[in-house]
């Protein structure tokens, strides 16, 4: 068994999984996805392992894809969101390359996954011996990684309380602590916060070190900490946005490390019309014509993952010239006003996310006109859009 994918999509092909007339499709080119991780590479320790978290379905740009890409670059660990998110890794060929289950779960389902050879994070003893207790059934060893809260707030166990639960846990039979965790709320804007948090995590490691306990991995880091918190990288990093190409805010990463975003969102344009002034363009009328316009409309929406909050608001590429987007956003369409781009035509391409020409419209300056961050951005754009692959060079 190999830990690849081969099911094979070009752009420019027709969808190969199911049937697609509509001319609206994302593109990722999974040379970028190579370029970031081998840049991220570059960047820190030789021995620092990398672990990508690919949860809700890679960020938006395709598990599968994004996976395989990962596995060919040398990645050395995948993080999952969800157990079914991991289950379907390991039943779509990768069988190998260990999955960290990033969250909690309910401790029925603790058969699926050490049946597939997943790491679950656990945080208090409830899970740590449910997981037990079904490793032994299976006469198997499961790895597990606890998760230590420093100031997330949110799962995990307080670092004060960790040494007494990881010395517990550590007695129990059939499960390995295979690594330790702890996650920032805000590297990329509260300073004291992350050094805090860092100090506290490294301080618990030295009790866990003064205690006998070997733990291979320990890890902190997010994409905003692997640029700029290098004592946070310890022996494994958790990119996820940066893999990407995207950065928590426009020029975050600026100087730091060069990126390419992987994810392209376009469509053409299935209409033109000529509207007199004074007339109404979209529901509720939220756009009123001042004179002669030529807009066309796209086959795309708020369906697909468009946000409403683009209504008169957003712009789009065509012929390498922009276009505002006038009245509401519909569920799947959207009016452009093209009257200056004198050309353009049915069919003609529209970027409505990546670059045309020299302009270039980045899911970082969406987040902002939708008052949101970029990884929601990537995670709107709904299954129903084709995604298709810029597939690896040699
Ligand atoms: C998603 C996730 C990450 C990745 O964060 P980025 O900001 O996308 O780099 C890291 N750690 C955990 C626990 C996560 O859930």
């Amino acid at each position: 068994m190999k830990d690849s994918y081969n099911r094979k999509f070009y752009v420019g092909d027709v969808n190969h999984n199911r049937l697609c007339y509509r001319p609206t499709w994302i593109e990722v080119d999974l040379n970028a996805i190579r370029h970031n991780f081998l840049q991220i590479r570059k960047l820190i320790g030789k021995g620092t392992s990398i672990l990508v978290p690919v949860k809700a379905n890679a960020y938006g740009h395709g598990i599968l894809e994004i996976c395989d890409t990962l596995v060919r670059s040398g990645v050395d660990y995948l993080g999952v969101g969800t157990v079914d998110e991991a289950i379907f890794l390991r039943s779509n060929g990768f069988v190998k390359i260990p999955i960290l289950m990033l969250g909690s779960v309910l401790t029925s389902v603790v058969e699926p996954i050490v049946e597939n050879n997943i790491t679950q994070t656990v945080g208090d003893m409830r899970l740590a011996c449910a997981v037990d207790r079904c490793a032994g059934r299976k006469g198997k060893k499961a790895r597990i990684h606890i998760k230590i809260d420093t100031g997330m707030g949110r799962i995990g166990v307080w670092h004060e309380d960790a040494m007494k639960l990881i010395s517990k846990i550590n007695l129990l039979g059939n499960v390995k602590i295979e690594g330790i965790f702890s996650h920032f709320p805000s590297a990329d804007e509260d300073k004291p916060l992350t050094h805090r948090q860092i100090k506290d995590f490294l301080s618990l490691l030295q009790d866990v070190k003064k205690a006998g306990i070997n733990i291979i991995y320990r890890h902190m880091a997010n994409s905003m900490a692997v640029v700029d918190y290098k004592a946070s990288h310890m022996n494994l990093i958790r990119p996820g946005l940066m893999i990407y190409g995207l950065s928590p805010r426009p020029g975050a990463f600026k100087g730091k490390i060069s990126l390419k975003p992987a994810l392209s969102l376009k469509s053409k344009i299935v209409f033109i019309k000529n509207v007199p002034p004074g007339r109404r363009v979209s529901y509720r009328g939220t756009h009123i014509t001042t004179c002669h316009t030529r807009v066309a409309t796209i086959p795309i929406g708020y369906g697909d993952g468009i946000n409403r909050r683009l209504s008169n608001k957003g712009r789009v590429l065509v012929n390498g010239k922009e276009a505002p987007i006038i009245g509401m956003v519909c569920m799947d369409q959207v009016m452009i006003d093209i009257n200056h781009i004198d050309h353009a035509k049915i069919g003609d391409e529209v970027v409505i996310i990546g670059s045309q020409d020299n302009l270039r419209i980045s899911a970082e300056e969406i987040g902002q006109l939708c008052d949101t961050i970029p990884y929601e951005v990537v995670c709107w754009l709904d299954k129903r859009i084709t995604r298709k692959y810029v597939l690896l060079k040699k």
